[in-house]
């Protein structure tokens, strides 16, 4: 048995690069991008006046000092033509300040009378002036990869790029296997349960950028999981749920290994989770997850998220581990390593008492995974532990 992160070095040796493809900026959040984006434009593209006021020429800015207003200037409407020294523009935010060196004094510190204006109140240090190219210049660029944020669009939109090159959404075909599997909605008989690993995992999936698509569950019979496996080709991972142990309706090694799968690992040293396996098969990755509804969840996080995110050109790295405190006392950990539920609530862990791999109104409470090491004594409430958010 291999640890998890050897288990997930091993994942990432078996990803090939996916294709990017162009799409428009309105479909780019959430996508990520493949190819540095250059800033078309300088922004802003002239110095700037940042707040309502008047401008004057700074060597004549003094307390009292008072200017005719000769013109005016809004977002989108410079004012064309000299000024003089004693002379001052009626300016709005946004718009192009005049050629010089010039001083917007915001209107609060100006008395006004007809055209006339005094400088009343001091009108401080900062010129209320956003400098040309204060935001970005041309050729400046956003690098790839990253996932694009909804601040990302709006800075692509500003530097005048109307489709971005991102990564393909690495397609993902789920196959749960099990004779007692039904789809939600219908009626199960009466030795049978609803299949819900498939839909928890697609959700995960789908969220982390992957298109999932959910197979047909295949019985505990060769020909079945041979059928949903060719049903898989074309995907870019191959996603098994159950069957994955060594019983005798557990089929996935075995048939996989028939189809030809180049098996990289078999078993991780986890809990939940430890009959996981992986390899290539033709131009699929595929993925073995044990069927337990937790295992299979918690297997998502740990290993197809960061897998997901390498796929997609992201740097492979595990789940991001982060510290809190423990509210109560734990036991000892045992031979393998243990993601336990637990809920983070005002900056303390509290670990459910219920530690069972079956249990999703557990999962569903839980919003971070304990990572216990292999063989971790007992510890103490108010000991800090890792964690990670899910
Ligand atoms: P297996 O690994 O096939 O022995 O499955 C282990 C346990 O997980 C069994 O109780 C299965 O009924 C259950 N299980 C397997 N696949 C799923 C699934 N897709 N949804 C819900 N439960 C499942
Ligand atoms: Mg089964």
């Amino acid at each position: 048995m291999i640890s998890v992160e050897e288990a997930l070095a091993n994942l990432f040796a078996l990803v090939r690069p996916l294709d990017s493809e162009r799409v428009p900026l309105v479909e780019a959040a959430g996508r990520v991008l493949a190819e540095d984006a250059v800033a078309r434009r300088t922004q802003p593209p002239f110095a700037a006046a940042a707040m309502d006021g008047y401008a004057v020429h700074r060597d004549w800015l003094q307390l009292g000092a008072s200017f005719d207003v000769i013109g005016e200037a809004a977002a989108g409407q410079a004012f064309n033509g000299p000024v003089s020294k004693g002379e001052a523009i009626r300016i709005f935010t946004g718009a192009p300040v005049p050629d010089g060196d010039f001083f917007v004094v915001i209107q609060e510190d100006i008395d006004r009378s007809g055209d006339r204006i005094t400088i009343a109140r001091d009108p401080g240090k900062g010129d209320n002036i956003r400098p040309a190219g204060g935001d970005f210049q041309t050729g400046d660029m956003l690098r790839a990869p990253r996932v694009i944020s909804p601040a990302d669009v709006a800075l692509l939109a500003s530097m005048n790029i109307p489709t971005v090159t991102v990564a393909k959404r690495p397609d993902v075909a789920l196959i749960s296997t099990g004779n007692e599997l039904v789809m939600p909605g219908e009626t199960p008989g009466p030795d049978q349960i609803i299949a819900s690993n498939t839909f928890g995992l697609k959700a995960l999936l789908d969220r982390h950028g992957a298109l999932t698509k959910i197979l047909p569950i295949a019985r505990d019979d060769s020909d079945s999981l041979k059928t949903a496996f060719a049903l898989a080709e074309g995907a870019d991972l191959v996603v098994t749920i159950g069957g994955a142990s060594v019983g005798d309706h557990d089929l996935v090694a075995p048939v996989s290994a028939e189809l030809g799968m180049d098996r990289s690992f078999y078993k991780v040293k986890m809990r939940p989770g430890k009959p996981l396996m992986a390899g290539r098969l033709g131009d699929m990755m595929m993925v073995g997850l044990p069927g337990n509804p937790v295992s299979a969840m918690v297997c998502g996080e740990i290993f197809l998220q960061p897998l997901i995110r390498a796929m997609l050109g992201l740097p492979a790295e595990p789940r991001a581990r982060k510290q809190a405190v423990l509210a109560e006392e734990i036991a000892a950990n045992g031979p393998r390593e243990h993601y336990m539920r637990a809920r983070l609530d005002d900056g303390k862990l509290h670990v459910f008492d219920n530690q069972d791999s079956s249990i999703l109104t557990v999962l569903s409470q839980a919003n971070a995974l304990l990572v216990r090491p292999v063989s971790d004594p007992p510890k103490q409430a108010g000991t800090l532990m890792k964690y990670i958010e899910v």
